[in-house]
């Protein structure tokens, strides 16, 4: 897979001490997007999912895998077999994606609707300069959510975690 970087012990990117896994590769080309070099799929350095699992496993006090870029839904495949391996070893699972949730559900490929029913919680949607936050968790810009997904896919709407 193609991988931006890595990042133990994030306190960013979702609840507790994560593991942030930038992928390469975006196509939505959000103007003041903050990571421009992850967005050239033939960038960033090829590793296996093998190698970023050994990443993953390292640090026993991580509480969980966070699947950002990039986007992370432009690397379906082997994005959700790591997070799967991350389940297994009982992490949750967040994922960032331009993508919304509905149109991942009702239009994405069906490896992007298989990863998503193996995310936990999804933040989605572009990144809106002039919706810019600093005072949301989470979030880049207002129009983004961060939706339970299990609550989401069962009920058929997209469910709000509360900050
Ligand atoms: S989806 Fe994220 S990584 Fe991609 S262009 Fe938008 S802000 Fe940047």
């Amino acid at each position: 897979m193609k991988i931006y970087g890595l990042m133990q012990d994030s306190i960013v990117d979702g609840p507790g001490f994560r593991f942030a896994c930038f992928v390469q590769g975006c196509p939505h080309g959000c103007p003041g997007c903050h990571n421009p070099d992850s967005h050239d799929p033939a960038g960033g350095r090829e590793m296996t999912v093998e190698e970023v699992v050994a990443q993953l496993l390292k640090n026993p006090l991580t509480d969980g895998l966070t699947l950002s870029g990039g986007d992370p839904f432009a690397q379906p495949e082997d994005c959700l077999a790591l997070a799967r391996i991350a389940h297994e070893h009982n992490l949750n699972v967040w994922a960032y994606s331009g993508w919304t949730f509905e149109y991942l559900r009702d239009q994405g490929s069906a490896a992007q609707k298989a990863l998503l029913a193996e995310v936990d919680v999804l933040i989605d949607g572009p990144f809106l300069l002039d919706q810019r936050t600093l005072s949301l968790p989470w979030r880049g810009s207002r129009n983004q959510r961060v939706i339970d997904v299990p609550a989401s896919l069962a009920s058929g709407e997209a469910a709000l975690r509360p900050d």
